[in-house]
């Protein structure tokens, strides 16, 4: 893959359908600039502010991009919402459309064809590979991402951080628990180390 990927580079790079250095600057903005720390900003001001939760049900992507962040493949989110009874799961079956502005780069997991078969076909297996055991009453919910439309997922507050400031909260947000591979951290547990990308 990175032979062939370089090989379409030089090619396009020689035809001059391609600036290398526009392509470094904007593979650095998404590996070094824009993570999944936006995201995680979002998330957290959803759990402080019932105002802006409102408005992320309403309308994702402005109250997004209300927080500083928009961009290329983020252009038309939608945020769908964990619960006791519902927990949601994001994949992209055709490819590997990912909201760039609030998490980053996608994991190569997220762009392999085993996690695009099987969160389709047996989500709660794919949980379990991430560590993550539902109660069986909880219904999996899976999106399939596009080019037109991507989703974040809100997960559920940790219980026992009420009155804890937005910047804490954020820390308690990983990337795989806005992918829905995840949950947000226990306050008492420290971050599990993230999956590899
Ligand atoms: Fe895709």
């Amino acid at each position: 893959m990175d032979l062939r990927v370089r090989a379409l580079e030089t090619v396009l790079t020689a035809k001059g359908y391609v600036d290398p250095a526009a392509l470094d600057a904007l593979i650095d903005t998404y590996q070094t600039r824009i993570g999944p720390r936006n995201g995680a900003r979002v998330v957290a001001r959803a759990w402080v502010d019932p105002t802006y939760l409102d408005w992320l049900r309403r309308d994702a992507s402005a109250a997004i991009a209300d927080l500083g962040y928009s961009g290329r493949q983020g252009e038309h989110m939608r945020v769908v919402e964990n619960t006791p009874v519902c927990h949601n799961l994001v994949v992209c079956t055709l490819c590997s459309c990912y909201p760039w502005p609030v998490l980053g780069l996608p994991p190569t997991w997220y762009k392999s064809a085993p996690y695009r078969s099987r969160a389709v076909r047996d989500p709660r297996g794919v949980l379990a590979d991430f560590g993550v055991t539902l109660p069986e009453a909880t219904a999996i919910r899976v999106w399939d991402s596009t080019a037109e439309l991507r989703y974040l997922v809100l997960p559920q507050r940790p219980a026992g951080t009420e009155g804890w400031p937005e910047a804490a909260l954020a820390d308690l947000v990983t990337r795989d628990s806005m992918i829905g591979t995840g949950l947000a951290c226990a306050p008492s547990t420290p971050p599990r180390p993230p999956t590899p990308t």
